[in-house]
Formats: structure tokens, C-alpha cells, sequence
């Protein structure tokens, strides 16, 4: 089951729930604002979503940070290629390259490197508990399909899938 199948399965509220688009890439008009704030990393790219908006507060501060580390020394650019969710963990994926004449050493390079690596490793980490659907302290569940919740989430989840399997059985 995917992301969209799933909010709608859990009768979850959502004010961008009519912009979702089921497929590999999951652009919502409240996404587009998100990326709007960040044109340097997310510069002719269209890279989308698949995560829900609990897990887009802990994406920005990793943002804010990559745009932060690219600002103090000029001359690497990065784009951000792939935000997704796998087995209920964040997987978010970048792609770095030197601008032309950049004065970048290799020490610089691979310095910037794992600064972006631990940028990007701690929003995967503070997805890993917290909900995707909300944002509230959430762990990984499995119903079925792996998503990290909170109680009150899991729970609508859990109500919502026996309400169909009872609806099979009559
Ligand atoms: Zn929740």
C-alpha cells in the first residue's frame, strides 16, 4: 500500500490531500512551498516527496544545514535527488558536483561531504521516531506495511483495516 492509499485508508484530515498524486512522485502544493524556501538545493530539480508532512520539519532543519555548509565555502553545488520512505525509515538522497573554477580543495570536498552525509543521517534519524503522518513521537510499526507512527495514528490505522476486513467478511 502506498503512502496516499494509506492516509485515506486512515481517514486522516489532510488540507493537501486533494494535490496528492499517487505515483513515484508524491508533489503536493504544500511540498511545493516546502521546496520553494530552499532554491539552491532544490535548483532545477523536481524532486518531489513520497514522506508524509509529520517527517518535513526534521527535513528542513537538514535543509537549512546543507544550505548552511554550501554558503561558508563556494563551490559545490548540490541538488537534492530523492526523498523517500522504506521499511517506515527516511531515505533522502543527494547528488554533489564542483562548480566550474571552484577553489575547492579535496580535503575541502570530502570535509563538506561528511558534514552533508551527518546533516542527512540526522533527519533519518529523527524520522525513525517520529510520526510520518503528524509529527508527534512516533516508533516503527508494522500493519502490514512498515510506517513509524504515533499511538493515536497506529491506532486509526489498526481501526481503519479491520473496518475492511470486516466489511470482506459480510
Ligand atoms: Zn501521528
Amino acid at each position: 500500500m502506498n503512502f496516499t492509499s494509506a492516509i485515506q485508508a486512515a481517514q486522516i484530515t489532510c488540507s493537501s490531500q486533494a494535490d496528492h498524486v499517487v505515483g513515484c512522485e508524491y508533489i503536493s502544493a504544500e511540498w511545493l512551498k516546502v521546496r520553494a524556501r530552499y532554491p539552491q538545493i532544490f535548483n532545477d530539480s523536481d524532486c518531489g516527496t513520497e514522506v508524509g508532512p509529520g517527517w518535513w520539519p526534521a527535513l528542513e532543519t537538514s535543509f537549512q544545514e546543507i544550505v548552511r555548509i554550501l554558503d561558508e565555502k563556494p563551490g559545490l553545488e548540490l541538488s537534492i535527488v530523492q526523498i523517500k520512505e522504506k521499511f517506515g525509515g527516511l531515505r533522502f538522497y543527494t547528488d554533489t558536483h564542483q562548480t566550474i573554477g571552484s577553489k575547492l580543495t579535496d580535503a575541502d570536498m570530502s570535509e563538506m561531504r561528511r558534514a552533508i552525509d551527518a546533516a542527512v543521517g540526522q533527519a533519518e534519524r529523527r524520522a525513525g521516531h517520529t510520526c510520518e503522518i503528524c509529527g508527534e513521537p512516533g516508533k516503527s510499526r508494522a500493519t502490514g506495511w512498515i510506517k513509524t507512527l504515533c499511538d493515536t495514528h497506529h491506532e486509526r490505522v489498526i481501526a481503519q483495516q479491520q473496518e475492511r476486513e470486516a466489511q470482506w467478511r459480510a
